[in-house]
């Protein structure tokens, strides 16, 4: 029941008239239809007395014939101003509230309800600056609220703001603001008329804050659909337009667009092609920028989303697969099967870079080949030698025209799956200048914390390069950017000896080129004396790429002859070979040369392999200059005085006059000029062309020497040993001479290299001179030491300070 506070009140007995779905406040006027039989009733009991009926709202409105608990006990006492008789037995009814009334008992049921009622007595408000304010504040919210949630007409706004009574205030908003029935119920049970008032103020601070949201939401939607419906009919046009004008780029949009819904990019990249397609859609026909679009969006669609071979980590297989592929090469595969051996345990391939390093022709490329075959992935390549410009890795943004995607987007795309194993020949050729550094790119390429996002600049939007497996390969570590470096493993790759060139060339490239050039297999013979004088003859090279080609043109000689000669099978001979490649170009020359006056064979490590490098020397009258050619590099040249002050500092010890440095000019001279050649290592050899040339003694030629000296003669150790004496043991040397610290890299060198040729470990400039020279330097008679006036070229110190 409601509360009651000090109220006065009025019995009243009245009939009374459940409302379903309805309230009546006091002072509110409403109009309902009434068709229940009961209801009806009461209306006429009342309209034949004095036109007041007690209405109550019904708890539940689905009850028919509600029964005392089905309605509340507080209602409204309200006057009937009119009665209209509807077609059927319903009547309409207009009412208008007056007083709050309590039930306290049923006294009748039929055929109406009767109620004996409390009938509550309107109490007047008591004027304080409290009630002032709370009907200010009341006022205002209702103000809000009307203006945020629009539903309330101005012309009703302005009547409610002109009550002044809080009573009712408060009954007048709560019938304009709440909707529910029991909302209204609540309120009309609380009789104090300024506690109702605080809480109709409190309703309507929450009503305006729903409806203010309301209002957005609604907007946001009614946008929305807008946007959807003023899309979808303009495309539906462009389609009209397009299918008017027998457009065929209409259909290709669609079938590009069912296409996207197949492919199984990442959200950006979908996004990105998405909106090409809808602006490609939007195009004029025929406008030229329908070509960019849709190379775009072809590339896009192109990639190989979620496409990757399964891995075979099968090591018997992968060991099986090198074997085939390759002769020789044991160290290397072992480091393969070493390196696919991890992956496995780690079970992914997340290793370091592999990097194949050696000179050309020795296989590198056809090792990463086979190591793609063992794993059954696809295999990629991209060449980075002379490579400058960044945007040749990454791409061109799409703003320049005819770009396209970097080389590696591309190859990616060629390559047709997200894990192919991807060579990158050449790594150390790169360089960088002004366009961008494209180390910087290969880094990110390269590094597997980031090529899981490497971005293109023409895609736009990243691509996963993570699963891909990068092997790189380089002639030489020295020109390697740093950072790039540190993200590899290094595989060195030697060249080979005579007669691993030999076992190559006869299991491998006869029978490849034999293929190659369509000939039935074994139909090409060469013993293996005439494939030697092949090697010996027509290659000098650390690799087997010449060697191969030789063998290809071989191959096609005598495919000539079997045509000709209507053959089935050729042997080639020493006379055929002749006749095939003409004369040899090399001679195998065993130690057979006389020792000459300054002339000495060094050893030179390059990016192409080893190789023998002449060093010829000679004097002739002058004033002192030095004078050194065949594209020396800084390096060598300050060598080339270094040596020339050992000698000056021990002339007279060598036999040599001491004052040569004023009254000769001496000429180095490196031959084959046009091939630049650097590096400290050639110092023993221009010491020991030096002293020759200056004492006469000659050198054997049988006999090659490397290594760097000090001023003081003192020989250091120099790199590429392996290298040096596989060239040495190429031309035919017998005799090498190396630095003493060197001897600890005579381990990685073949036995029959080093079966053939003697190793002299030199620690001082004077064990080379004496192993060279044909006579050991004898001292001449000591004479007087002439004061040194005029420093001679270079940076020579006086003789004397080294003494
Ligand atoms: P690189 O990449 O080191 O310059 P390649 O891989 O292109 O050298 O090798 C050149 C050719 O020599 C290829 O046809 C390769 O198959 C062949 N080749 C090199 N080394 C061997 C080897 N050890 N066994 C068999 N063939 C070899």
């Amino acid at each position: 029941m409601a509360k009651a506070k000090k109220r006065r009140t009025e019995p009243v007995s009245l009939p009374m008239l459940p409302l379903r779905g309805l309230m009546v406040f006091p002072h509110m006027v409403l109009h309902f239809d009434v068709g229940r039989k009961k209801s009806i009733a009461a209306l006429e009991q009342a309209m034949m007395a004095d036109q007041k009926i007690f209405l109550v709202a019904q708890r539940e409105i689905d009850v028919d014939d509600p029964g005392i608990d089905d309605i509340y006990h507080v209602g409204t006492i309200a006057s009937i101003k009119q009665v209209l008789k509807l077609p059927g037995d319903n009547i309409r009814v207009l009412v208008e509230g007056r007083n709050r009334a309590i039930l306290r008992a049923v006294t009748q049921e039929e055929p109406y309800f009767v109620g004996a009622l409390d009938m509550l007595i309107p109490q007047g408000t008591v004027v304080s600056i409290e009630t002032d304010a709370l009907l200010r504040t009341a006022h205002n919210y209702f103000e809000d609220y009307c203006r945020t949630s629009g539903r309330i007409s101005p012309e009703t706004m302005q009547s409610v703001l002109e009550v002044e009574d809080p009573g009712q205030l408060a009954d007048l908003i709560a019938a304009n603001v709440l909707q529910k029935v029991e909302d209204r119920q609540q309120l009309l049970e609380e009789f104090d008329d300024l506690a109702r008032l605080e809480a109709i103020c409190a309703i309507l601070v929450r009503e305006t804050e729903l409806a203010g949201v309301e209002k957005k939401v609604q907007a946001r939607v009614r946008k929305q659909i807008e946007q959807n419906q003023k899309d979808y009919y303009l495309r539906e046009q462009i389609k009209a337009i397009q299918t008017e004008l027998g457009d065929k780029d209409a259909t290709d949009v669609e079938d590009l667009r069912a296409r996207l819904e197949k492919t199984p990019m990442n959200d950006e990249a979908r996004e990105k092609t998405a909106r090409e397609l809808e602006r490609l859609s939007r195009m004029a026909p025929g406008s030229p920028e329908i070509g960019v679009s849709r190379t775009y969006i072809e590339w896009m669609l192109d990639l190989p989303w979620g496409r990757s071979t399964p891995d075979n980590l099968d090591l018997k297989r992968a060991r099986r697969v090198l074997a085939e592929d390759h002769y020789g090469l044991e160290e290397v595969k072992e480091r393969v099967i070493e390196y696919l051996a991890v992956c496995r345990i780690k079970n992914n391939m997340k290793g370091p870079v592999l990097c194949f390093v050696g000179p050309p022709g020795v296989g590198k490329t056809s090792i990463a080949k086979s190591i793609a075959r063992a794993l059954g992935r696809k295999f990629v390549q991209m060449s980075l030698g002379g490579v400058r410009d960044e945007a040749e890795i990454r791409g061109h943004r799409r703003t320049y025209i005819g770009a396209i995607p970097g080389r590696i987007i591309s190859s990616i795309k060629q390559a047709g799956t997200l894990n192919p194993v991807f060579l990158l020949d050449e790594i150390d050729k790169m360089a960088s200048d002004v366009r961008g550094d494209p180390a910087s790119a290969m880094l990110e390429v390269l590094d597997s914390a980031q090529n899981n996002a490497f971005r293109d600049h023409y895609l736009e939007c990243p691509f996963d390069l993570s699963g891909v497996m990068f092997i790189t390969t380089a002639n030489s570590v020295d020109t390697i950017p740093r950072p790039l470096l540190d993200r590899m493993e290094l595989i060195e790759v030697s060249g080979y000896t005579e007669d691993e060139k030999l076992n190559i060339a006869k299991r491998h490239l006869l029978p490849k080129q034999i293929e190659e050039h369509g000939l039935p297999a074994k139909s090409v013979k060469l013993t293996d004396r005439i494939m030697r004088a092949l090697i010996q003859g027509y290659t000098r090279e650390a690799g087997v790429r010449r060697l191969q080609r030789t063998i290809g043109k071989v191959v096609r000689k005598s495919a000539v002859q079997m045509i000709d000669d209507e053959l089935e099978t050729v042997t080639v001979t020493q006379d055929k070979l002749t006749e095939y490649l003409g004369a040899p170009r090399y001679h195998y020359e065993k130690a057979g040369k006389k020792p000459e006056v300054g002339v000495v064979n060094g050893l030179a490590y390059t990016v192409v392999g080893g190789d023998t490098l002449q060093i010829e020397t000679t004097t002739m009258p002058g004033t002192g200059q030095l004078e050194l050619t065949g594209s020396l590099g800084d390096v060598m040249k300050e060598s080339a005085r270094a040596a020339k002050s050992y000698v000056r500092a021990h002339a007279s010890e060598l036999g040599i006059a001491d004052d040569f440095y004023k009254t000769l000019d001496i000429h180095i001279h490196v031959p084959e000029g046009a091939v630049p050649k650097d590096g400290p290592s050639a110092g023993v050899t221009m010491t020991t062309a030096l002293v020759s040339a200056l004492t006469g003694i000659a050198v054997r030629q049988n006999v090659a020497m490397t290594g760097e000296i000090t001023l003081r003669g003192r020989v250091l150790p120099i790199g590429g040993l392996k290298e040096k004496l596989l060239a040495a043991h190429r031309a035919g040397i017998d005799t090498v001479l190396i630095p003493k610290e060197n001897i600890k890299d005579l381990e990685e060198v073949p036995e029959n290299v080093l079966k053939a040729i003697t190793i002299i470990p030199a620690e001082i400039v004077r064990t080379v001179l004496e192993t060279a020279l044909c006579e050991i330097p004898t001292p001449k008679k000591k004479t007087e030491r002439m004061p040194d006036v005029l420093p001679a070229a270079g940076a020579e110190k006086p003789a004397g300070l080294h003494a």
